[in-house]
């Protein structure tokens, strides 16, 4: 694997990439498109190291899907390892933020979730978690107030402020770290918001974090 962390000055992070976490259902205007029902606790799911790629490496479909959607999302980076934190310890583990995607191929998730299967195959599949730079965390004036975006060939398909998370940044953290240690260098993700669609071989892809950091990509 050739991923490593990076900040936004091109620095490498000496911090050794490790799982990322992500929540499902976190923001409602998205769980109204997809018509699910909103939870009563956060949904947590695990991405692996192998699942990361820089948001420059064009992203691949793999074959057995025909319907790779895109899910943008705030990324938050640890430095500290922490373990049922409080949000003092959260908030003190953050090293920086960024914005990634959450490719998720819907058909093979819509079949595994008819069954009651584990989201694996749709989820975790390698390359699906492109990650942007970082953001040191003293440079993102507000996270629960920022503006995360994406165009697709420059139509805007995402667009939401951080605001309107169901569970907020510094609790997705304290909840989950009672059931998963944050190791420095691992990764959450904290939900998309409205808009998720279907990725296209040729995509011209651009994300766009706090109205001025930008990255693209494309679909190979
Ligand atoms: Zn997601």
């Amino acid at each position: 694997m050739t991923y490593q962390h990076v900040f936004l000055d091109g620095t490498d992070s000496s911090l050794q990439a490790g799982k990322v976490v992500c929540v499902a259902r976190n923001y409602y205007d998205h769980i109204k498109e997809l018509d699910n029902p909103v939870p009563t606790e956060p949904i947590f799911f695990i991405k692996p190291f192998t699942a990361l790629q820089p948001i420059e490496k064009k992203i691949v479909i793999p074959e057995y899907s025909d319907s790779c959607h895109h899910e943008t999302e705030l990324a938050v980076l640890f430095d500290k390892q922490i373990s049922k934190a409080t949000k003092e310890e959260a908030e003190d583990a953050i090293a920086g933020y960024g914005i990634g995607l959450d490719l998720t191929l819907r058909d093979v998730q819509q079949k595994l979730k008819d069954k009651g299967y584990p989201w694996e195959k749709a989820k975790a599949f390698d390359g699906s978690c492109p990650l942007s730079p970082f953001v040191p965390k003293e440079k993102l004036e507000d996270p629960q107030n920022t503006n995360i975006k994406l165009t697709v060939n420059g139509e805007i398909r995402q667009d939401e402020s951080t605001r309107l998370m169901i569970n907020k940044i510094l609790d997705l953290i304290v909840i989950s770290s009672a059931f998963f240690t944050y190791l420095p260098g691992d990764v959450l993700l904290t939900g998309t918001p409205a808009g998720v669609g279907r990725l296209q071989s040729g995509d011209l892809l651009e994300l766009e974090l706090d109205n001025k950091y930008r990255f693209q990509t494309s679909v190979k």
